[in-house]
């Protein structure tokens, strides 16, 4: 079992992406069968706990308030709500809850509280909890751990070059500073990207030189292949091909081999042979439910089928780390600081998102 590496450079990913093809999968099976057990996948809920309405002009997301998608939005859910979507997720053999608010930033306030109220109960249900929140600051970061937080999600999304293509009202590095944060407490970051947005090659190697380079590597690496909503700038892209998907799942497990990587959106468009050929490629973790926050997504039984075919087992929550304590609010060593920070907000402008803009206004 070789050293895990943290110098990557993008013509040595280049390098792996391009093999030919057998060799590539030949050497990503070879490292996933030192690191894993081959026939073990994480399942996963995604939960969408705030819906819609957000001021970011992320040009893949539905979510986004400036294009017009049709998207049904919703307020903050409650933690009861939470609670008892979490069970159903447990009963249908989900190790991991991850909660998904529509949010530029974490706002410090009763919001906030909620969302820590909620990963207290499902820490408390014997899960994995993960939330994706927006940038966080250190104490908002510490406030989630101390209430049980297992996973925190922050996608690079692309490469460096290639998200200012995609995201004006953020920039990169704001990424880098979050995952830095989460870094200070023992939560663990899981940080992925997108596939299909019209990067080239290049820009793939490019997101994982940024995160294999990150010392510890990420735990979890979801890899998503665009769904292309209406009404989004994104829209008239092409889906994205399998054997796009299998070179970079594979790339993904020979430059992170300790990884969890995850297969996540776009697996509707996949088959159950593609899908299985991701696994082979080193891909140990799905979402299920039938939605991946707004996008269509398999539904569980179908998964848990094609699991019986594939002979593959969902994996037990807390096989890689052990569960973290839960604190009461009561308890709590850090306080609500009522932060105000400054990320960046580039605002140059990207063609595409400025006329999907145009068309929601025009369409209203
Ligand atoms: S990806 Fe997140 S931050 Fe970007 S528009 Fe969608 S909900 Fe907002």
């Amino acid at each position: 079992m070789g050293a895990t590496k943290h110098n990557w450079t993008k013509d040595e990913i280049l390098e792996i992406y391009n093999k030919p093809l057998m060799e590539l999968l030949y050497q990503a099976a070879t490292v996933h069968r030192e690191q894993h057990d081959p026939n073990t996948v994480q399942v996963s809920t995604l939960l969408s706990i705030k819906t819609g309405g957000c001021s970011e002009d992320c040009g893949y997301c539905p979510q986004a308030a400036r294009y017009h998608t049709n998207i049904e939005g919703n307020d903050l859910m409650s933690v009861q709500q939470v609670k008892a979507q979490a069970l159903r997720a447990k009963e249908s053999g989900s190790s991991r809850v991850c909660m998904g608010a529509a949010w530029r930033n974490v706002k410090d306030g009763e919001e906030f509280d909620q969302v820590l109220e909620m990963v207290r109960t499902i820490n408390k249900l014997d899960m994995e909890v993960c939330c994706t929140l927006g940038m966080l600051t250190e104490n908002q970061a510490k406030r989630l751990a101390e209430a049980g937080l297992y996973a925190y999600n922050h996608n690079l999304d692309s490469s460096e070059e290639y998200y200012k293509e995609v995201i004006s009202t953020r920039g990169f590095e704001d990424r880098l500073q979050t995952i830095d944060n989460v870094r200070k407490t023992n939560v663990t970051v899981c940080s992925g990207g997108i596939i299909g947005m019209g990067e080239k090659v290049e820009d793939r190697a490019g997101m994982l030189v940024a995160l294999s380079t990150l010392n510890p590597q990420p735990e979890s690496v979801p890899i998503n292949a665009l769904v292309a909503v209406e009404g989004t700038p994104l829209e008239d892209q092409e889906p994205v091909s399998i054997w796009d998907m299998v070179r970079m799942v594979a790339t993904t497990r020979i430059v992170m081999p300790e990884t969890q990587v995850r297969l996540s959106a776009g697996r509707t468009q996949m088959t159950q042979e593609g899908q299985a050929m991701c696994f082979f490629a080193g891909a140990n973790s799905i979402f299920a439910g039938d939605k991946l926050l707004t996008t269509p997504n398999p539904d569980v039984n179908e998964d848990m089928k094609m699991f019986d075919l594939l002979g593959l087992n969902p994996q037990k929550p807390f096989t890689k780390k052990v569960q973290p304590q839960t604190v009461e609010a009561t308890d709590s060593q850090y306080q609500d600081l009522g932060e105000k920070p400054k990320w960046s907000r580039p605002g140059h402008t990207i063609e595409r998102n400025e006329a999907a803009k145009e068309k929601a206004k025009a369409d209203k």
